[in-house]
């Protein structure tokens, strides 16, 4: 049987020739899958190679751009106007690369220090998400030209660290490369998805996830159950990569050999020898090539040294992350191995004993990534109904409510996407305006949270204090944006602010949070209790100066002057701030009003009655004359 899909935000039935992608946008290689019968497959080219880009693009002089292999090549004749590593630059501005700025061949826009990064290519300044995008652009292209149909919907992976910023850079390159981003999916996901993991809902996995890529290394806790995928925790180095063991065999080459290259023509040559010696030393003892009448050589022996430090170091992250999760490494039931550099023998073995069992490295390391974010684009086209993926929001969200309460309204852990709305009203009479203010965390008071954002709900119409009924809606969508909105039921009036991703708190400070809310969960408690003490004897006062000045001439003189007493009574309790003296004041002044506030009602409502004869009565002598 066919399917028929039908586009939920236009209500057009969806052409089902239609193709959903995932991508993996490396930093050094990008690479597009699809499903193809049930399977995930890397898309291939005319000559059915996997469709494998590395992350390069040139400028030419005379504007036009090229992208990928072809690029490639550019980095040796034209290194200042052929960008790598685009990847590393997004979301990010000058500043955060002041250090590091020799690192890259090209130049940047120093007059935009502060703002979001610019790079400048023969005359024109370029943006990491407008570079991001060619890329992009040209990999849909290839996959569309080899398979013959036109690909709109796809997803895109980023790593788990990357922060609100960078993937809404990730988010914006899709849509300028012409893409319908279905969703931006966290790298580690992806390859548990590859892996096949978390498909059985019955099973609760812990996996690790180590990614030594080109120019990046991140190691991912994951936690899956009942088809929810938890980051426990993230750890990395962005700068830790396949590069560095290229510029250390470089290094070592220069030392050895005493090599001066004497331009980037040289010195990109180079490089690309002492890549070769790497790949070719993960299957091979020995190594050795000419560079300008130099022989150069390089053993395993020699590699090893070179290249241990760096895999100590992605050993400490692995260590850090397991204690941020809370974890053992005897807790991990797979230990996945992702990215080209995992390929390395001494990474595989440096691995195998630390794990203490065999890592999975059963899949294509480079192309696991980019096959998981195939299988999310299959699940979220609704190909996959057995199967739903589902995340979690992180930590509580809710709103500050009177006396700096924390009203949760998402609590943590909600399956997302979620909607929950509730009503609040308003504290004084004709008010006319209401902050919204809204916070994540676990603790009572608003104060120990994060404060997201707030804004102010105007031109509510004047009504007295409790009337109003506003309603406040937090929406948050399957990327983890959160939107909040808050509406005035009578008037309609609505205002709504959209939060960025709540994903991108690092599983530490959940950790951190959780650990806090219990720590103080009876201080909290006794202070929330205070705070509501306070609202409620402050309502009262409030209530009660209000009766004696309505009802001044229905009371006896000792009546008025035992209630302001009260009053008074309760208005030092407020002050002096302890709970038992307000709970004491509101209740006696509650007792010796209570009596009389229900006479005072009856009579209200028998005058209302009287005056309701009256205008009656009015009414009928106005008819008997007409
Ligand atoms: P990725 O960013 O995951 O595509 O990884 C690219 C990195 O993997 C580059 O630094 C490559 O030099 C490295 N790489 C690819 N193949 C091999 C190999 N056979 N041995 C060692 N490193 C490799």
């Amino acid at each position: 049987m066919s399917k028929i899909a039908i586009d939920f935000k236009t209500g057009q039935i969806k052409n089902t020739a239609q193709l959903v992608v995932g991508i993996d946008l490396g930093t050094t290689n990008s690479l597009i899958a699809r499903i193809n019968d049930g399977r995930a497959e890397i898309i291939k080219d005319f000559q059915n190679k996997p469709l494998f880009i590395p992350s390069v693009i040139n400028v030419g002089h005379d504007g036009v751009i090229t992208v990928g292999h072809e690029a490639i090549q550019k980095l040796i004749t034209d290194p200042e106007s052929t960008v790598y590593s685009i990847k590393r630059l997004m979301g990010k501005s000058l500043q955060d690369f002041s250090d590091r700025k020799e690192f890259f061949g090209y130049h940047f826009d120093e007059s935009a220090s502060e703002g979001l990064i610019r790079i400048r290519l023969n005359d024109r300044y370029y943006t990491p998400v407008e570079l991001s995008s060619y890329i992009l652009r040209h990999l849909v292209q290839e996959a569309e030209k080899a398979l013959g149909v036109k690909i709109e919907d796809a997803v895109i992976t980023v790593p788990a660290y990357f922060n609100d910023e960078q993937r809404q850079a990730t988010r914006d390159a899709g849509k300028i490369a012409g893409l319908n981003v279905l969703r931006i999916v966290n790298e580690p996901t992806a390859a548990s998805l590859a892996y096949g993991l978390g498909q059985n809902k019955t099973e609760a996995l812990n996996i690790a996830v180590y990614d030594l890529g080109g120019g990046t290394f991140d190691v991912s806790i994951l936690r899956i159950e009942d088809g929810v995928f938890d980051v426990l925790a993230t750890r990395g180095d962005t700068n830790l990569g396949g590069d560095d063991f290229d510029r250390e065999i470089i290094k070592f080459w220069k030392e050895k050999y005493q090599l001066y290259p004497e331009n980037p023509i040289e010195q990109s040559e180079l490089f690309f020898k002492a890549r070769a010696a790497k790949h070719e030393l993960s299957d091979s003892n020995n190594f050795s090539t000419t560079w300008n009448h130099h022989i150069l050589s390089l053993s395993n022996e020699e590699y090893k040294t070179l290249s241990q430090p760096y895999i100590d170091r992605t050993l400490d992250c692995f260590r850090l992350a397991l204690s941020d999760s809370g974890l053992h490494i005897h807790d991990i039931d797979e230990l996945l191995l992702v990215g080209g550099s995992t390929r390395m023998p001494i990474v595989f073995d440096a691995l195998q004993s630390f794990y203490g069992k065999t890592p999975n490295r059963s899949l294509h390391p480079d192309e696991a990534v980019a096959l998981g974010a195939a299988i999310q684009a299959d699940i979220l086209a609704g190909n996959r109904k057995d199967f739903l993926l589902l995340d979690v929001n992180p930590l509580s969200l809710g709103i500050e409510t009177l006396g700096g309460i924390m009203d949760v309204i998402i609590p943590r852990n909600s399956k997302i996407p979620i909607q929950q709305a509730r009503e609040y009203t308003t504290s004084r009479d004709g008010q006319k305006n209401l902050k919204i203010a809204i916070y994540q965390g676990e603790r009572d008071l608003v104060e120990n949270n994060k404060l997201l954002a707030e804004f102010i709900l105007e031109d509510i119409p004047p009504m007295p204090a409790g009337i109003p009924k506003i309603q406040v809606r937090f929406m948050i969508d399957a990327d983890g944006i959160l939107t909040v909105k808050a509406i005035e039921q009578r008037t309609q009036t609505e205002q709504s602010i959209t939060i960025k991703s709540q994903f991108n708190i690092s599983a530490a400070e959940v950790a951190s949070m959780l650990q806090e809310s219990i720590r103080f969960a009876k201080s909290d408690q006794e202070k929330k209790a205070l705070i509501d003490s306070i609202n409620e004897g402050k309502y009262l006062q409030l209530a009660s100066e209000k009766f004696l000045k309505n009802n001044h001439q229905y009371l006896t003189s000792l009546q008025r002057s035992e209630i302001s007493n009260l009053i008074t009574y309760l208005k030092d309790a407020l002050d002096s701030k302890i709970r038992d003296h307000i709970e004491l004041a509101i209740e006696a002044l509650n007792k010796y009003t209570a009596p009389i506030a229900h006479k005072a009602l009856d009579r209200n409502i028998a005058d209302a009655l009287r005056n309701k004869n009256i205008s009656e009565a009015i009414n009928n002598e106005t008819k008997k004359d007409g």
